[in-house]
């Protein structure tokens, strides 16, 4: 089985239109998301993407 891992390159954009983000903290995400979500939050480097 060869399942090479696709290098990840620095996933500092969005993947969908490629721009970078607001930087934002863990908080901020725990207050976006839905309370089911909130456990899956770790670590406190988010970005989030503005284009709507
Ligand atoms: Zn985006």
């Amino acid at each position: 089985m060869n399942m090479g891992k696709r290098p990840t390159e620095n996933n500092k954009t969005c993947p969908i239109c490629h721009i970078q983000g607001e930087s934002v903290g863990k908080v901020t995400v725990e207050h976006l998301v839905t309370d089911p979500n909130r456990v899956a939050v770790v670590g406190d480097h988010y970005r989030i993407c503005i284009n709507v």
